[in-house]
């Protein structure tokens, strides 16, 4: 039986990227609902599609499924996509599936480009565990929590160009200036560039280079056995200590070493005499 709703990737830069099945069904379904009719038109013109346009957008969603839901019943066929890539990946389309689940329509995906699974694809990591937990929060103290919770495990994340260097700055503060990561910008477009090094080496980059367009990272995951020694730890600090370096001193000295987190240092270092 063919699927009366379809989830459609789309490309997110080079337009090319689009498989031939999903310009056949959009070319074929009544109506593809998108999220900005204006975007999904240029990918439409280029393949000279011209089926009708529904807005889906996440302010209008739950009232949209609605509509789709009585245009299938009719015995039409919509396909929904978003401005660029997998929708439902930072995107909007899940009120629309639980809406069009709970009548039975039969749906199905059409697979395509997504900027996390093509960074994926270009970074080599040891293992093949990953977190992807969408946009990073702005939050310095929410950046914190979810690094955390995730410090073991590949840790994907999405990021706005103007808030970048702050959650670059971040991370050295929780990790150290060592840790390691890996960037895209700008994936399959004229200006890609995918970068891997220590925090800092990447902060330093970016101070003297453009940091423009859209923006896919990674932390990488802390190794278990790379866990702080904390005997060690607490030996460095006893003779900082002795040598009258302030507990902030002691922090970002031994971060800047051993590429851990200043703050727990310094809370260590006020709880060593
Ligand atoms: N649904 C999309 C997908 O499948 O990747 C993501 C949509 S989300 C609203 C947009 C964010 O995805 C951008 O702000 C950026 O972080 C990331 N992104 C999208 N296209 C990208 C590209 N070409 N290069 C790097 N990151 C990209």
């Amino acid at each position: 039986m063919e699927a009366q709703f379809y989830i459609a990737a789309t490309p997110i830069g080079n337009l090319g990227d689009i498989s031939i099945r999903t310009l056949e069904i959009l070319k074929k379904v009544d109506y593809i609902a998108c999220e900005d009719t204006r975007k999904t038109k240029i990918l439409l013109d280029k393949y000279l599609i011209n089926t009708k346009l529904i807005d889906c957008h996440k302010f209008n969603e739950k009232e949209r499924s609605g509509k789709i839901i009585s245009i299938i019943k009719e015995g039409k066929t919509v396909a929904f996509v978003s401005d660029a890539g997998t929708p439902l990946i930072s995107d909007p389309g899940s009120v629309l599936i639980k809406e069009l689940k709970k009548e039975n329509i039969k749906i199905t995906a059409l697979p395509g480009a997504c900027a996390v699974i093509t960074f994926l694809s270009l970074i080599s990591r040891d293992s093949e565990e990953f977190a992807f937990i969408g946009f990073i929060p702005r939050n310095k103290q929410q950046q914190f929590d979810i690094l955390d919770k995730y410090k073991y495990t590949n840790c994907v994340f999405y990021d706005s160009p103007n808030r970048f260097m702050n959650t670059l700055q971040n991370i050295s503060d929780l990790y150290g200036s060592n840790k390691k990561i890996a960037v895209a910008r700008e994936l399959t477009k004229v200006f890609e560039e995918v970068k891997e090094g220590s925090v800092e080496e990447i902060i330093n980059y970016y101070e003297k280079n453009p940091l423009k367009g859209e923006i896919v990272a990674m932390v990488f995951a802390q190794k278990e056995n790379q866990d702080i020694d904390e005997v060690m730890i607490i030996d460095k600090i006893k003779i900082l200590h002795k040598e009258n370096f302030s507990p902030k001193d002691i922090s970002r000295i031994i971060s800047k070493l051993y590429g851990v987190n200043k703050n727990k240092i310094y809370k260590m270092s006020l709880e060593t005499e």
